[in-house]
């Protein structure tokens, strides 16, 4: 299909849209789905999941996973990308051997709400840790968390925060502040990237999902987690966390080539993290796992995090519906993570369609 014409086909306006252009798509195809209901509702009291498609045979030895949704808001891409592969013949053209497991919605509400959090208020992709050990420490966020998130997002308090924000940046390199608010934290439950204390309904439902494909007795798995936010517009950036010198870092540079970036050699859009979805499922699948963040750009970075304070403060006055400013605030953070244009979205294909015909080229080899 035409990359203009999926571009206008593929993409929905909101999640529960979304969630049914994947079901059809799936649904004509023939492909069976599977369900796993959040306990939740989305804003217009609709009924929120994650839809999973499992496509190819059911004993694959190599497995090519597409994840979207994992930062709820930012599902529009990946789920567009999901999308664009079912009507855009993938099914018909799958390796020997290799079956594609679509995971649609990882965090729906966050979605559904316009949120990049889940219905925990937290950062799905910080959830990752061991919550039987001490919890990380983010010293720079703790200087920072009352400006960050301001008792009101308007007037002299908020312009006092901005301030002191400001204040605390000409001291400090652009690394060490993008680290001190990004890196994830675990004391402020109503804060940004908050980890959590305990894992999510998102993170056990992915571990049901790994389960329940018995992931875990396959050959060789490629998992592409799709997100947006961060790096120049349109351009899909995948990110590497697997460690030095492990044959799963090799497998990702055999696969997706030398525009894999790491946060560790400092070549990254991204920074360095505690508790990420690559941590866990790679703890629970080991060397086999060859895993992506594909990280597609938006607009600059302090747009984004001005975007993610609104979010962060809607969620700490308690969701609503009506309200307006929340209204507001939810329109510039769906837009600070998906840039509603047919050209941001032809640039999301390319970049989609290329990454995922490396991974099923590459997937089996090695
Ligand atoms: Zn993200």
């Amino acid at each position: 299909m035409d990359i203009a014409a999926a571009a206008r086909l593929c993409f929905a306006a909101d999640y529960a849209s979304a969630r049914t252009k994947f079901r059809l798509a799936c649904e004509t195809l023939g492909v069976p789905l599977r369900s796993y209901e959040n306990p939740k509702r989305g804003p217009a009291g609709e009924a929120l999941a994650t839809d999973v498609a499992w496509i190819g045979p059911a004993d694959a030895r190599f497995v090519v996973g597409m994840l979207s949704g994992t930062h709820g808001v930012e599902g529009f891409c990946g789920s567009g990308a999901q999308v664009d592969w079912l009507l855009d013949g993938g099914p018909a053209s799958l390796p020997r051997d290799t079956a594609v497991l679509l995971v649609h919605a990882v965090n729906p509400f966050g979605w559904a709400w316009l949120s990049r959090t889940t219905e925990e208020n937290v950062d799905l992709n910080r959830n990752w840790i061991d919550f039987t050990a001490p919890l990380p420490d983010n010293a720079g966020y703790e200087e920072l968390a009352l400006h960050l998130v301001p008792s009101e997002f308007e007037g002299a308090a908020r312009a006092a925060a901005d301030a002191a924000l400001a204040a605390w940046r000409t001291t400090r390199s652009e690394e060490q502040w993008f680290r001190a608010v990004s890196s994830g934290q675990y004391r402020h439950e109503t804060g940004m990237f908050f980890g959590g204390r305990g894992p999510t309904w998102s993170r056990r439902t992915e571990e049901a999902i790994i389960a329940d494909h018995r992931l875990g007795g396959r050959e060789a798995i490629a998992i592409i987690d799709m997100h947006t936010g961060l790096g120049p517009y349109g351009y899909g950036e995948p990110i590497s966390h697997m460690p030095a010198s492990s044959p799963a870092r090799a497998r990702v540079m055999r696969i997706w080539g030398e525009s894999v970036t790491e946060p560790a050699r400092g070549t990254s859009v991204s920074t360095l993290r505690t508790g990420l979805t690559a941590f866990g499922w790679r703890d629970l699948l080991g060397e086999r796992l060859a895993f992506v963040t594909l990280e597609f750009g938006t607009f600059a970075r302090d747009q984004v995090v001005e975007a993610l304070r609104g979010d962060c403060w809607t969620r700490a006055q308690g969701l609503s519906a009506d309200d307006p400013r929340q209204a507001r605030i939810r329109a510039a953070t769906r837009r600070a993570f998906y840039p509603d244009t047919d050209s941001w979205r032809e640039l999301v294909l390319f970049r989609a369609r290329q990454c995922t015909r490396q991974a099923l080229a590459g997937v089996g080899e090695g």
